[in-house]
């Protein structure tokens, strides 16, 4: 997706701010990176350039969970909320920069 896009999206559930996480960016296209919403914290993973925003019950987590383990976010087995949860994920998040 086109980083420029950013500015117009919110999150689809409750129309929140949508913090962004890049991990891989070819120009001005976000490639992978992860959204979350600010406000109810679900996460809305960016792969091959698609933002996957459908309704959690469209979602299917064993697809996701392979690209969120690259990242280094793993989820607790049963997850099931497409939420994050607590201060581990989020530390995940500020140690990419780290490599
Ligand atoms: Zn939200």
């Amino acid at each position: 997706m086109q980083s420029r896009l950013l500015e117009k999206m919110c999150c689809p559930f409750d129309k929140g701010d949508l913090n962004i996480s890049i991990f891989k960016q070819e120009e001005n296209e976000i490639i992978e990176g992860l959204l979350t919403c600010s406000d109810c914290q679900r996460y809305f993973p960016i792969i091959y350039g698609i933002p996957i925003m459908t309704p959690d019950e469209y979602r299917q987590k064993s697809l996701e969970a392979p690209v969120m383990k690259k990242w280094g976010l793993e989820l607790p087995a049963g997850y099931q909320s497409f939420r994050l949860d607590g201060p581990t994920t989020a530390r995940a998040l500020e140690m990419g920069d780290n490599g």
